[in-house]
């Protein structure tokens, strides 16, 4: 249990990610000080959404430079600061090399950040945003979990470098934290697992994986119909206030699974027929498992991916984190339709000719 000073600074790693921005903006409307650490802090272009927010919320922001991968990197932005929100991860399907560009920064980052806690006495709290990727590796784990649903019980054992390489990231670095915390009094660890994060983002650059995935439903790609993957979501205003509340809720403790539903991409798409009608081409039914398996890797999938989770039901239990975290969800209908109106709005899907 730990109570959290509102009047010292408090560090977000990762401040100019999609998740980060929401978390940065509630803070920042808190009237809290943000240390922001960035790659670039002279990337005026990159930090122009934080710089806009800040301009009108009571909050300040500052800027410190860092990387994941240099040590001692996140020391002089920790300094003072009582709470450490970790967001920072590579989130992306654009990587060549699974060790060097995932498993590496989310790993080697976490303990690189944790070592500075442990150099920093003012800190007495950590928020580490993992995911529930280091819950439920692929959907056919789902099987062998009690009610068929991950639960903050379960840990992901079904990843590797080779086989789902971003959920083994999440795995490893969330173990890390675990153990770094383990021995010592002074700081608590508090980790939020969140779903698919969906809805609008700050950011005019978006790089996180969610925008692709997203776009997919209806920029034509699955136009002729959608794998059956059943996926859990959460909005990505309602994830920051689940880290917000990780952080300042003194018994805030363990992990907690942020999901607001469990469902699918043919749901979704249905969602945003019903709202935007036939003017771009959602999917509007699932293709056969063995026609996904066979074009598997002509589109970039591995067959074993789509053996383990196409027809099985992934879905978690989100009644911790409702009940002690105090997250209420909005509905996903409106996370779809929002966020998909922002990639209209931003010219990201284009209606049919
Ligand atoms: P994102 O927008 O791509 O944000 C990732 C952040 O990590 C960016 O700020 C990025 O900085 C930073 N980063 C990556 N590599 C770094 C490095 N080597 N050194 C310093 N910073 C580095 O993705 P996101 O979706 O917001 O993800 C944020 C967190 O949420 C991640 O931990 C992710 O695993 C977790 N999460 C996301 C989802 C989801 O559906 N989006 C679901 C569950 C969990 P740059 O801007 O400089 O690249």
């Amino acid at each position: 249990m730990q109570v959290i000073d509102k009047s010292k600074p408090v560090m977000v790693t990762g401040a100019t990610g999609y998740v980060a921005g929401w978390l940065v903006k509630k803070l920042l409307d808190e009237g809290l000080t943000v240390h922001a650490m960035v790659r670039d802090p002279d990337n005026r272009q990159k930090l122009a959404h934080l710089d806009a927010i800040a301009a009108s919320a009571p909050g300040t922001i500052k800027y410190f430079a860092a990387d994941l991968l240099t040590p001692g990197a996140y020391d002089a932005g920790m300094q003072g600061c009582e709470l450490v929100f970790h967001t920072a991860s590579p989130f992306t399907s654009k990587i060549s090399d699974p060790q060097r560009d995932l498993v590496d920064p989310a790993l080697k980052g976490t303990r690189n950040v944790l070592e500075s806690v442990q150099r920093t006495p003012s800190v007495k709290r950590v928020v580490l945003t993992s995911s529930c990727a280091a819950i439920i590796g692929d959907a056919i784990d789902c099987e062998a979990y009690p009610n068929g649903m991950g639960t903050e019980a379960q840990w992901n054992t079904t990843s590797t470098v080779e086989h789902q390489a971003y959920s083994y990231s999440k795995t490893v670095a969330e173990q890390e934290a675990w153990k770094m915390v383990a021995g010592q009094q002074r700081w608590d660890l508090v980790v939020i697992n969140p779903s698919l994060v969906l809805g609008p983002g700050l950011s005019a650059d978006a790089t996180s994986e969610s925008f692709n995935l997203f776009r997919q439903l209806g920029n034509g790609k699955m136009k002729s119909g959608v794998p059956d993957f059943s996926i859990g979501m959460v909005d990505v205003r309602d994830l920051a206030i689940a880290h917000f509340n990780a952080g300042f809720i003194p018994e805030a403790h363990g992990r907690n699974i942020v999901s607001a539903a469990n469902s699918d991409f043919l749901s979704l798409g249905r969602i945003l027929r019903q709202h935007f009608g036939d003017a771009y081409p959602f999917p509007q039914k699932h293709l056969p498992k063995f026609m996904v398996w066979l074009v598997a890797p002509l589109v970039g999938f591995k067959r074993k991916m789509i053996q383990q989770n196409v027809g099985y039901k992934w879905q978690v239990d989100n009644s911790k984190g409702r009940r002690e975290l105090g997250i209420s969800y909005r509905p996903i209908e409106q996370t779809v339709v929002e966020f998909f109106q922002q990639m209209i709005d931003k010219g990201l899907v284009r209606p049919r000719r």
